[in-house]
């Protein structure tokens, strides 16, 4: 089925409608999710002008087909918001299948992130928009309409600054996902640097500052990790980027109880991703500083790792929960949101409307785009996507399968299938 063309005018008429309007119209995020919050209606009709939601009604409040607009009868089908993605690290080069061999090996893989950094670096704006769009229009395929997409593979303050420029453009392509960047400054210790101390100076002192010259980064992220960069090195690093005027999101407790989700509640960071390995204190800390959970099951899939982030526990006690990809060459090679969905569904306990607000409203909300993405709502862009079911429980049922005939937003759309 070929969709709507970008920012055109057009009806989609006997649609199931997920609209995720109760869930939209509630400022407070409440964590718990229900069939309520998703907002369905039987038999929609949706009126989108020049990518605008005009109307959503259903039933016999159904307008009459109007003269001059594109129908599309999708009876039998889905139509949802398009996905968010707010979990990446989608710009690099080369690939890491030698790591994958050895990890099916149960081996220690020997790449690791500094052959990806070296290879990255190596790559001019040119080859960066190229990768970029090899690796941004599959998730599009997959229903992802926008995607947060970190830096941290160049580590110099032009390299840095490059990759942001590459995802600007990236950004503006017509048939790509909204891009939505982050400042990953604090990812790995490059080659020429010997401790991670020194390191750290030094993106304070001249990356960040070239980096925040861009105004392209609204988000900075470290890697808080035992081996890696620590809570105190995190901080400090965090909070040289936030006195830029960026928000902070962090990779926190994903490979063992490293301190990553208490630094994430005193910073107030607005997102706290991974959280494998926290415990209770951990989630009430997050819940009392507002902090959105991003789990990246897949991840840990791929890894092995000894246990998945409580999603239960985090959505019960009141923090919101957002899932993502992680799609990375390393330790996450997965484009679609329909695969985490399915292990989070099957894997921690929870349910299709969790699961579905968890990569629309809430991850949305994560990203600061929920003014243009995650809800279908009149005076809204038209970000959605039909899926090929009449069933929205079987998104995350099915996997191995992309149930996305198409997308489409207010500045684009694309035919998928
Ligand atoms: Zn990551």
């Amino acid at each position: 089925m070929v969709g709507p063309s970008p920012g055109s005018s057009f009806a989609i008429v006997h649609a199931t409608a997920l609209t995720m309007a109760p869930r939209a119209a509630r400022a407070d995020g409440k964590a718990t999710v229900g069939e309520d919050d998703l907002g369905i209606l039987g038999d929609a009709t949706i009126v989108v002008r020049d990518g605008i939601i005009a109307d959503v009604v259903h039933g016999h409040a159904s307008p009459a087909p109007q003269p001059g607009l594109d129908t599309y009868d999708v009876r039998g089908a889905v139509v949802m918001p398009g996905l968010v993605d707010a979990h990446t690290h989608a710009l690099f080069a080369g690939d890491r299948v030698a790591d994958f061999e050895s990890l099916a090996r149960a081996e220690k893989p020997r790449l690791g992130i500094a052959y990806t950094v070296a290879q990255t670096r190596e790559l001019a704006l040119p080859s960066l928009e190229v990768i970029g769009r090899r690796r941004l229009g599959p998730m599009r395929a997959h229903g992802t309409t926008t995607v947060e997409v970190k830096t941290g593979y160049a580590l110099t303050a032009d390299g840095e600054a490059l990759l942001l420029e590459a995802l600007a453009a990236l950004d503006g392509a017509p048939d790509l996902p909204h891009v939505v960047a982050t400042f990953c400054g604090a990812h790995a210790l490059p080659p020429e640097f010997a401790s991670y101390d020194a390191f750290v100076d030094e993106l304070i002192a001249r990356i960040l500052p070239r980096v925040a010259a861009t105004n392209i980064a609204r988000f900075a992220d470290a890697f808080c990790e035992r081996g890696y960069f620590t809570p105190e090195q995190s901080h400090r690093f965090l909070a040289a980027c936030a006195a830029r005027g960026m928000q902070l999101r962090i990779h926190a407790d994903e490979l063992s109880a490293s301190g990553g989700a208490k630094l994430a509640a005193a910073l107030h960071c607005v997102s706290a991703d991974h959280l494998n390995f926290i415990d209770a204190d951990d989630i009430a800390a997050l819940r009392e500083s507002g902090t959105i959970a991003v789990l990246c099951p897949a991840t840990a899939q791929y890894l092995e790792l000894p246990r998945l982030a409580p999603a239960r526990a985090l959505i019960d006690a009141g923090v919101p929960v957002a899932f993502a990809t992680d799609f990375n060459p390393g330790t996450c090679p997965c484009y679609s949101l329909q695969e985490v969905v399915h292990i989070a569904r099957r894997r921690m306990r929870v349910s299709a409307p969790e699961a579905i607000a968890g990569v629309t409203t809430i991850a949305a909300r994560s990203l600061d785009a929920f003014g243009v993405a995650g809800c279908i709502v009149p005076g809204r862009p038209a970000d959605l996507i039909l899926l090929e079911t009449n069933d929205y429980r079987e998104f995350g049922y099915y996997f191995g399968v992309n149930l996305v005939a198409w997308t489409a937003s207010g500045k684009k759309a694309q035919h998928v299938a």
